[in-house]
C-alpha cells in the first residue's frame, strides 16, 4: 500500500525541520569548530602556522644535521689534544712551524698560516771577552699563533690544528693553560705516530752536539735560551787529576743502577764543588753534561723567590737525563742564621728546605746533583752525608799546572818550543801568583783561571802581549 501523499509531505517537512534543527543543534554543541574554520580560513593565521611548521622542521633538521655531523666527526675524524705541560708540546709546535712547500692553488690557500706567533730567545755573546762584551744575540722563532690552521703533512694528508688558550690558569705559574689539538681523518690516524716521531727527531736534531740548560722560571723548568754548543771537557782545566776523579765517579755511578736497585738504595749521587768564584765549577758541570749527553737543570739558591716549596716542586719534576746544579748552596745556611737571630722570613730557601728537597730527589731514574759554593765554611755538616753529598772537591785558585795547560790550549800552536810558556809561568811566579814568592817584598797571592782566560782572550794569538800584561792578573785587593 502506497503512503498518503499529504502524510508523506508532512513527514518530509518534519524531517527537513528536524534536520535543520539537528544541524543548528550540532553547530550549537561545537561552537569552536566554527572558530577553527574561521582561523584556518584566515590567511594570516594559516601563513603563521605554515611558517612555524617550517621553523620547527628547520630546527629539527638543523639538530639532526648537527648530530649527524658530530656523529660523522666522531666516526670519521680523530683528535689528539696536547697540553702545554706535556714535553711534546714545544716539539710539535716547532714541527708545525717547519716550512712546507705547497704547489696546488687550493692547497696553497688552505694551508697558508695567517696567525703566527714569535718566540724570542736571547743570549750574550762571549760576555767575558773584550770584543763581545755586552753584545746580545737574539733568535726569533716563528710558531703557529692561537687559532685554527691547516697543514699538509704529505700529499692527500691534511692536519687541522687548533692552538687554544684556556680560560683557566695554571695555579703554580699563573699562566693560562694552553692546548694544541690535531685533527685528522680517521683513515689517516696512523700519521699521528709519524708526527710525534718527526717532531721529537727535529727537537733532538736542534740539540745535537748541544747542551740544554734549564733554569727555574715560574715554578717550572724552562730552557735558558737556545741549546748551547757542547763544551769540551778538555777545555776546562782543573787541578791535576781533579776532573778525572769526578768524571770517573759519575760514570761509575751511571753504570751501577742495578747495584742500587738490588739494595733498594735511592739511585742518586751528590757532589759538592767548593772554592772561590771564577775557578771553573759551573763550566766543568756544563762540560760534564755535554760529555754524558745530559742537560743541566740549574737553580741559584741565593735568588730571591726560590722558596722551599718551589725547590721541592722543581726537584720532583727534573727534566729527564739532566744534571741538577744547585748554585750558592751556602745561601740556605745564611738564611737560617738570619732567620734565627732577626726573625727573618725572606722569600728564599731555608736549610731544612734544602735538605728535604735533596732527600726527596725522585728514585727510579738516576739523579746526579752538583752543589756549588764559594763559602764552604758556611755549610752545615748535616749536608755532607751520603745520599746528599757523596764527594766533595775543592776547585781552587789557578795552579802552575793549570796556567801551563791553559797556555798550551791558547798558544800551543805558535809556541812550539814552549819558551813562551816558561816565561809566562816565571812572570806569574815573580808576581807571587802561585801562592809564594822568592822576593820577600812580594806578597803571596793567587789568581783565578777565569782571569787567565780573560788575559789570553784579550791577547788572542799574541804571546808577548799576554806575558807583558801578566801583572793584570793580580787580584784587586793586592792592586795599587
Ligand atoms: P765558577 O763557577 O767557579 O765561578 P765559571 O765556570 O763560571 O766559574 O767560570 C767563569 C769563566 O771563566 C768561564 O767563562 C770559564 O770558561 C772560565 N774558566 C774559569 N775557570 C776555568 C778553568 N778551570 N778552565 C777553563 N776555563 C775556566
Amino acid at each position: 500500500m502506497s503512503p498518503d501523499p499529504q502524510t508523506s509531505l508532512a513527514t518530509a517537512a518534519t524531517a527537513a525541520t528536524a534536520a535543520t534543527t539537528n544541524t543548528i543543534a550540532a553547530k550549537a554543541a561545537t561552537p569552536s569548530t566554527l572558530g577553527l574554520d574561521a582561523l584556518f580560513n584566515n590567511p594570516v593565521f594559516a601563513g603563521g602556522i605554515g611558517l612555524a611548521g617550517l621553523g620547527a622542521a628547520a630546527a629539527f633538521g638543523r639538530r639532526a644535521l648537527i648530530s649527524g655531523a658530530s656523529l660523522l666527526r666522531r666516526q670519521m675524524l680523530v683528535n689528539v689534544e696536547i697540553s702545554k705541560r706535556d714535553p711534546s708540546y714545544p716539539w710539535v709546535l716547532q714541527w708545525l712551524a717547519q716550512p712546507r712547500e705547497e704547489t696546488g692553488f687550493i692547497a696553497k690557500r688552505l694551508t697558508r698560516m695567517r696567525k703566527l706567533a714569535v718566540s724570542t730567545t736571547t743570549r750574550s755573546i762571549n760576555p767575558g771577552g773584550p770584543a763581545g762584551e755586552g753584545r746580545i744575540h737574539a733568535d726569533f722563532r716563528v710558531q703557529p699563533g692561537y687559532g685554527r690552521h691547516i697543514i699538509r703533512h704529505k700529499p692527500g694528508v691534511y692536519i687541522a690544528v687548533n692552538r687554544e688558550k684556556a680560560s683557566t690558569t695554571n695555579t703554580s705559574t699563573g699562566e693560562p693553560h694552553e692546548t694544541l689539538t690535531l685533527t685528522l681523518l680517521w683513515p689517516h690516524r696512523h700519521v699521528l705516530g709519524e708526527v710525534f716521531t718527526e717532531a721529537h727527531a727535529l727537537a733532538t736534531s736542534f740539540q745535537e752536539g748541544k747542551t740544554v740548560v734549564y733554569c727555574a722560571r715560574r715554578m717550572e723548568w724552562q730552557p735558558l735560551g737556545k741549546p748551547r754548543l757542547k763544551r769540551k771537557l778538555a777545555s776546562v782545566i782543573l787541578g791535576e787529576g781533579v776532573k778525572e776523579r769526578i768524571v770517573g765517579d759519575v760514570k761509575e755511578f751511571l753504570a751501577a743502577q742495578q747495584w742500587y736497585t738490588d739494595r733498594g738504595v735511592p739511585y742518586r749521587r751528590g757532589y759538592l764543588l767548593y772554592g772561590p768564584p771564577g775557578t771553573g765549577k759551573t763550566s766543568f758541570i756544563q762540560a760534564l753534561a755535554g760529555e754524558l749527553d745530559y742537560s743541566v737543570a740549574m737553580v741559584n739558591l741565593s735568588e730571591v723567590g726560590i722558596t722551599d716549596d718551589l725547590l721541592a716542586q722543581l726537584l720532583t719534576q727534573l727534566p729527564e737525563k739532566s744534571l741538577l746544579l744547585l748554585e750558592d748552596v751556602d745561601a740556605a745556611f745564611q738564611n737560617r742564621r738570619q732567620r734565627d737571630s732577626d726573625g727573618y722570613t725572606g722569600n728564599t730557601v731555608t736549610f731544612s728546605g734544602l735538605l728535604n728537597a735533596l732527600d726527596g730527589l725522585a728514585a727510579g731514574e738516576d739523579r746526579i746533583a752538583f752543589l756549588t759554593t764559594n763559602h764552604i765554611d758556611r755549610l752545615d755538616p748535616a749536608l755532607i752525608r751520603p745520599g746528599r753529598v757523596d764527594m766533595m772537591m775543592r776547585i781552587g785558585e789557578a795552579t802552575r799546572y793549570q796556567a801551563a795547560e791553559m797556555w798550551r790550549r791558547y798558544y800551543g800552536d805558535i809556541d812550539k818550543d814552549g819558551r813562551g810558556c816558561k816565561r809566562f809561568l816565571e812572570s806569574l811566579e815573580e808576581l807571587g801568583l802561585f801562592g809564594q814568592s822568592k822576593d820577600p817584598n812580594v806578597p803571596a797571592r793567587h789568581t783565578s783561571t777565569a782571569a787567565i782566560q780573560g788575559l789570553f782572550q784579550f791577547n788572542k794569538g799574541d804571546m808577548e802581549g799576554a806575558i807583558n800584561m801578566a801583572e793584570g792578573l793580580i787580584p784587586r785587593e793586592f792592586g795599587p
